[in-house]
């Protein structure tokens, strides 16, 4: 079987270094792509500088090398993107789904933080963020090639979202539509911390008119105690000096076979065998736990 048309992608954010949680996300995307004997690219989504710490985007392309990911093409930058970014924007201002916002998180709180109207008229001298406007009804429904059928009514459970930010950034869900449009992403590859995210980068890939991808969304990574590590607690970072471990666990979280890897002296040979074994079947749809890797209830 032979799917030449696969692409896959690895979108780490740099705010520090790669944690198990992001070395999943690596592997998942570059196991799935490759079984497909599709491509796998790397995209730096650089678009949050007051999230983003010095070195970061080095300091993980070089982890991802030592552990013997390579990039199919060239790695794309988002902080390169903004052109691409203010034509989606303004396709979606003209046709009158996207509107200037001035409400603050105060003036939204009463409701829960959901946008469904402004309760803030325009203020003059003050940036506005942009939000598309989600109307009552809008069901996104998607069969997760892991986590199962996911149905979401955006417009009660998120309502009119940000793209772009009062403070003149470009928000996450705008950008990643467009790159992953723009890349030609047939298959998205990355953690269930995402799949809250998910539905409304469907509902934006309709309006713009693009093609809305495959998704499989892989078990979180949680500590003992069943807590998210989340990629700003740096506490573990993955050591590149010493890649094995961390590609055996994250193997292991995968639901695969330890034994597959048991006799790789280099990452190199342990990505190869993985291919060869991986059977996306088995992961698991359920976080894993660190120190164990052993399937943890949620
Ligand atoms: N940059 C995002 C993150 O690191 C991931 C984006 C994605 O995979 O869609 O959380």
């Amino acid at each position: 079987f032979t799917d030449t048309h696969v692409r896959g992608r690895f979108a780490p954010s740099p705010t520090g270094p790669l944690h198990p949680g992001s070395l999943l996300a690596a592997l998942g995307s570059w196991l799935f792509a490759h079984h497909a004997r599709g491509a796998w690219l790397v995209r730096v989504e650089d678009i949050d500088p007051p999230r983003e710490q010095a070195g970061a985007i080095d300091h993980q392309l070089r982890t991802l090398a030592a552990f013997g990911f390579t990039p199919d093409e060239a790695v794309l930058y988002q902080s390169t993107r903004d052109a691409a970014y203010a034509e989606a924007l303004g396709q979606l201002i003209d046709a009158g789904t996207a509107f200037e916002c001035w409400c603050s998180r105060t003036d939204l709180a009463p409701a829960g933080g959901i946008h469904h109207a402004c309760v803030a008229g325009p203020q003059p001298g003050r940036t506005p963020a942009v939000r598309l406007r989600v109307p009552a009804g809008t069901h996104v429904a998607f069969d997760d090639a892991i986590q199962g059928r996911v149905v979401q009514d955006v417009s009660a459970e998120v309502g009119d979202f940000v793209l772009r930010r009062a403070d003149g950034l470009w928000a996450y869900q705008l950008a990643v539509v467009v790159d992953d449009a723009a890349q030609g992403i047939t298959d998205i590859v990355r953690g269930a911390d995402l799949l809250d995210s998910t539905p409304r980068q469907i509902v934006l890939q309709r309006a713009l008119g693009l093609p809305t991808p495959r998704y499989a969304h892989l078990p979180l990574v949680v500590d003992d105690a069943g807590r998210k590590l989340s990629k700003s607690q740096a506490a573990l970072p993955i050591d590149a000096a010493d890649p094995l471990p961390a590609l055996r666990f994250a193997w292991a979280a995968l639901g695969q076979s330890p034994a597959a890897l048991a006799d790789c002296a280099s990452p190199g040979a342990a990505l190869a065998a993985a291919l060869v074994e991986f059977d996306p079947s088995r992961i698991p749809s359920r976080s894993i736990a660190l120190h164990n890797a052993t399937v943890a209830s949620d």
